[in-house]
C-alpha cells in the first residue's frame, strides 16, 4: 500500500508520517528531509537547494525526482511492496504523474489531505523544532519534546531555516498556486480523502488509522 500526505506547510505532514511509519509497516519518503539532507551534506546542489527553500520555492523536479530515484534503488524490494508513505510529495502536477510511474504496479491507495487554514499554520510553523539525530518533529507550544516522547534530549532540537515569518507567507503562496491544483487529479482517482488537520495529533493519527486499515482489508 503507498500513501501520500498531503497538505500545507505546517499541516502536520511529517508528524503523522512519523505516527504512520511507527504503527504500520511502511517507509517514509520525506523530500523536504532528503533536501535538508543533501544541504547539511554541503554540496554543491547543498547550497543551490538552501537558497531555493528559504525563498519559498519549490526545488526544481529533476532534483527532486533523482533523490527519490536514489532512495528506491537503496531500498530492499521487501520495503517498498510492504508500502510507501510520500511526505511533501508530490508538489505540483507533473510530480503527481511521476509518482504513478514509479509506484506504476502497487500504485497510489490513497492520498490524505490535511485542511488547515493559514492562521493555524503560521503559529505552528513558528514553534516548530526539528531533531537533527532521530528526525522527529516536536513543537515548543503544541507538542513540546520531553523526556517521555524524545530521547537523544534537547540539545538537538533545532529551528529549520525556512521556518520564519516571510518564508512561511512565500512557502503559503507557493502551496496555493502550484500544490493545491493537484487536488483534482487525485480527486478524479477517487482516492482522496480529507482530514481536518485542526484537530490534537493523537485524533488526526485515530482517523488516519481507520482509513488505512479499511484500505488494508
Ligand atoms: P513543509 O511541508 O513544511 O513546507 P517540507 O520539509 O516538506 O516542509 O519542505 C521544505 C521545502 O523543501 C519546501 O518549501 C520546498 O522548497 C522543498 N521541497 C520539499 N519537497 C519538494 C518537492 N516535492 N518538490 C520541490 N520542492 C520540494
Amino acid at each position: 500500500m503507498n500513501i501520500v500526505l498531503f497538505g500545507p506547510p505546517g499541516s502536520g505532514k511529517g508528524t503523522q508520517a512519523d505516527n504512520i511509519v511507527q504503527n504500520f509497516n511502511l517507509f517514509k519518503i520525506s523530500t523536504g528531509d532528503l533536501l535538508r539532507e543533501e544541504i547539511k551534506n554541503k554540496t554543491n546542489l547543498g547550497i543551490k537547494i538552501k537558497e531555493i527553500i528559504e525563498k519559498g520555492l519549490l526545488v526544481s523536479d529533476n532534483i527532486v525526482n533523482e533523490l527519490i530515484k536514489k532512495v528506491l534503488s537503496n531500498l530492499k524490494k521487501e520495503s517498498v511492496k510492504k508500502g510507501l508513505i510520500f511526505d511533501g510529495y508530490p508538489r505540483n502536477l507533473k510530480q503527481a504523474e511521476n509518482l504513478d510511474k514509479i509506484t506504476d504496479v502497487d500504485k497510489i491507495s490513497c492520498v490524505l489531505n490535511l485542511k488547515v487554514e493559514k492562521e493555524i499554520i503560521i503559529k505552528r510553523i513558528l514553534g516548530r523544532q526539528m531533531c537533527t539525530n532521530c528526525g522527529l518533529i516536536f513543537n515548543e507550544y503544541f507538542n513540546p519534546a520531553s523526556k517521555s516522547n524524545h530521547k537523544c534530549g534537547s540539545s538537538f532540537l533545532k529551528k529549520r531555516s525556512d521556518d520564519n515569518e516571510k518564508t512561511i507567507a512565500e512557502r503559503y503562496e507557493t502551496y496555493l498556486d502550484i500544490t493545491l491544483p493537484i487536488l483534482d487529479f487525485y480527486k478524479r482517482q477517487k482516492i482522496l480523502y480529507e482530514i481536518n488537520g485542526k484537530e490534537e495529533i493523537g485524533e488526526i493519527f485515530r482517523k488516519i488509522r481507520v482509513i488505512i486499515t479499511s484500505l488494508q482489508a
